[in-house]
């Protein structure tokens, strides 16, 4: 059951993602399985090398370890151009020119239409123009959902296709992640059985709420593992206060990773977001 860290470099890691990681480590940990290090790099714009680096340093000072080399999926193209022309090959991809204006007023159309089935998300306007695959065009997944994007018009691919190939590639059984990707399941699976890929059990963890009610940001604040070591917090004070928020962890007790996983059980955490009453001690 090879599991996997998969951070995304795109701004330093903040207790949201720790906690998600943390229980990432956990479950290979605690059932002896090897765990893999991926650094979801895709997008040109956000990704920075700066902070790839800096989720290796802040996860080992959080006594988070890993076997083997790091994944970059920034260097992996070769990888995703085979498997997308592995579905061109099943008739599987079409070219859309849709702007996202177009999208968004055609998704209003449909959930408009008085008797049509209502449609959640995009339409599928391209799906019979047949516009060329190499015309610079975004290509989009034919499958029985919402056709999504699989590369862009810029040429950069979706998260969606990396995700799946990668988690191949490296072997990965056992996926841990974040509540708010529960619903990339459908897709993904679409995907794995198009590229006849084997699967992942997936364990979708709970999210931290800011006060506001909305997920984890850097907006709400110095919340980056960084922030907490610059304000002197200890390894063991910080994986406290998230086991204790993730309900591992009754009083907040300060404690290493090593010390929680000997106590670690997947029952005991809790299925409901961690919400900011149990959050805001942490930056008070
Ligand atoms: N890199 C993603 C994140 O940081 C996780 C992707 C996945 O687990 O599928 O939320």
């Amino acid at each position: 059951m090879q599991g996997r860290l998969a951070p995304s470099p795109s701004g330093h890691l903040h207790i949201g993602n720790a906690s998600s990681l943390l229980l990432a480590w956990l479950d290979a940990r605690s059932s002896g399985s090897a765990l893999m290090m991926r650094m979801d790099d895709l997008d040109p714009q956000r990704s920075k090398m700066a902070f790839a680096e800096a989720a290796l340093t802040d996860l080992s000072w959080m006594g988070l370890n890993w076997d083997g080399e790091v994944l970059y999926q920034s260097a992996s193209h070769d990888r995703y151009r085979s498997a997308l022309q592995q579905l061109i090959d099943q008739d599987l991809v079409y070219a859309c020119n849709c702007s996202r204006k177009a999208i968004q007023s055609a998704m209003q159309d449909v959930v408009r239409a008085p008797h049509g089935k209502p449609l959640a998300g995009y339409p599928g306007t391209c799906a019979n123009k047949g516009l060329p695959l190499n015309g610079g065009h975004a290509l989009r997944f034919r499958w029985s959902g919402d056709p999504f994007v699989l590369q862009r018009a810029d040429g950069a691919w979706s998260y969606q296709l990396a995700v799946v190939v990668d988690d191949a590639h490296q072997a990965i059984r056992s996926v841990v992640r974040g509540m708010d990707l529960k619903e990339s399941i459908p897709p993904q699976k679409a995907l794995i059985e198009a590229l006849g890929l084997e699967g992942a059990t997936y364990w979708h963890v709970p999210l931290w709420m800011g006060p506001d009610g909305h997920r984890l940001s850097k907006r709400h604040g110095d919340i980056a593992i960084r922030d907490f070591k610059a304000r002197g917090w200890t390894p063991e004070a910080l994986i406290g206060w998230i086991s204790h928020g993730l309900g591992l962890n009754e009083q907040a007790k300060p404690l290493s990773a090593q010390e929680l996983l000997t106590v670690f059980d997947h029952q005991r955490v809790k299925s409901q977001p961690v919400l900011h009453e149990e959050v805001l001690p942490l930056w008070a």
